[in-house]
C-alpha cells in the first residue's frame, strides 16, 4: 500500500484558522511582522510572497523592508535595534543568504528574543534545551506538527533524524526527545547511514541533497519527514527523499513541495501570535 500523504498545506490551512481565531480575541491593535532583506534574491521572494500571503490571512501585518545591497553589518544591527523600539512589531525576520560580511549569528542575536519569531536567538535556542520553547525554529516545529499529525505515539518510538544544523536537524532532534522518542541523529560523519535509516519508525532528512533518501533505506511503515528543498534534474523542487521508491515503503510521507514547508510558514504566523501575547 502506497504511503498515506502528509498534507502540508492542509494542515497549514488548519492551523491558520486557529491562528485567526487567536488573533481575533488580541484585539484590534495592529501586530505587525517585520521582514528584513539586504538586497533582493529572487529565492527569498517566494518565501517572502508566501509569508505575507499568510500573515494577511491570519490578520497580521506584514512589513517588507529590502535595505539596500552594500548594507552593512553594523547598519543591519542598527535596523533591527530601532525595531527592537518599536511596540506594534510583534516580529522581525531576516531573509537569507545574507551577504558575505555579515554573520547571521550577529544578526539574530541582535533581535530582542522576545521579537525573535524564526526562534533562533540564542536565548530562544538554549531554552529549548529545558523545554519545548514559546518560539521554537519554524521549520522543526513544523516537521513536529507534521509528525503530530499522524498521531502516532512519540514515546520510545525510533525516531532519526539525518542532517545536525542548528535551525533543521539539531532543534527537531531536541524537540523530539522532549516527547521521550529515541533520537539518532545522524550527519555527513555518519558511517553507515541505511543502518539508522532502516531502523526509524519516525525518519527526518534534513540535508539539502535530492535523492539522499531512497525506498531502499527506509523501514516499512515509516513516517517520513523530508525537509530538503533542492532544484531537480528537470529543473523541479525535490526534497532529499526520492518520492516514488520512498512511498512504495513508508507509512506517511510529506511531499516536496507541498509538506514541511506551508507548514514553516503558519509556524512563523504561531510565533508572531505567540510574540504579541497570545496562548496559541
Ligand atoms: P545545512 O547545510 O545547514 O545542514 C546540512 C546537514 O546535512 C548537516 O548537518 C550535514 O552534516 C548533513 N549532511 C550533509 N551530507 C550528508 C550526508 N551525505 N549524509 C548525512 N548527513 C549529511 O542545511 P539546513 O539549513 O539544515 O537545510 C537542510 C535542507 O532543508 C536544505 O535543503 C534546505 O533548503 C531545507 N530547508 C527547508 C526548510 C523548509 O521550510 N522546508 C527550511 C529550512 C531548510
Amino acid at each position: 500500500m502506497p504511503a498515506q500523504l502528509l498534507d502540508g498545506k492542509l494542515l497549514a490551512e488548519r492551523i491558520r484558522q486557529e491562528l485567526r481565531t487567536a488573533r481575533t480575541a488580541l484585539g484590534k491593535a495592529p501586530i505587525r511582522l517585520v521582514s528584513l532583506e539586504v538586497g533582493q534574491n529572487p529565492a527569498a521572494a517566494v518565501y517572502v510572497r508566501n509569508q505575507t500571503r499568510a500573515a494577511t490571512e491570519v490578520g497580521i501585518e506584514m512589513e517588507v523592508t529590502n535595505l539596500p545591497i552594500g548594507t552593512n553589518e553594523a547598519e543591519l544591527v542598527a535596523t533591527i535595534g530601532s525595531l527592537n523600539g518599536r511596540p506594534e512589531v510583534a516580529g522581525i525576520l531576516v531573509q537569507r543568504p545574507l551577504p558575505p560580511g555579515i554573520d547571521p549569528r550577529v544578526v539574530q542575536s541582535a533581535i530582542d528574543p522576545h521579537k525573535d519569531v524564526e526562534g533562533m536567538h540564542p536565548t530562544n535556542m538554549g531554552s529549548i534545551l529545558y523545554r519545548e520553547p514559546l518560539l521554537p525554529p519554524c521549520t522543526a516545529a513544523a516537521a513536529q506538527q507534521l509528525i503530530l499529525a499522524t498521531g502516532l505515539d512519540l514515546r520510545g518510538a525510533e525516531t532519526v533524524v539525518v542532517g545536525h544544523s542548528e535551525i533543521v536537524g539539531k532543534p527537531i532532534a531536541i524537540l523530539l526527545l522532549h516527547r521521550l522518542s529515541t533520537v539518532t541523529v545522524c550527519h555527513v560523519g555518519t558511517k553507515h547511514l541505511a543502518d539508522h535509516t532502516r531502523r526509524a519508525d519516525i525518519l527526518v532528512v534534513a540535508v539539502g541533497k535530492a535523492g539522499l533518501v531512497h525506498g531502499d533505506i527506509v523501514k516499512p511503515g515509516a513516517c517520513v519527514i523530508d525537509v530538503g528543498i533542492n532544484q531537480g534534474a528537470d529543473g523541479r523542487i525535490v526534497g532529499d527523499v526520492d518520492f516514488a521508491s520512498a512511498s512504495a515503503v513508508a507509512g506517511y510521507l510529506t511531499p516536496v513541495p507541498g509538506g514541511v514547508g506551508p507548514v514553516t510558514v503558519a509556524m512563523l504566523m504561531r510565533n508572531t501570535l505567540r510574540a504579541a501575547g497570545a496562548r496559541v
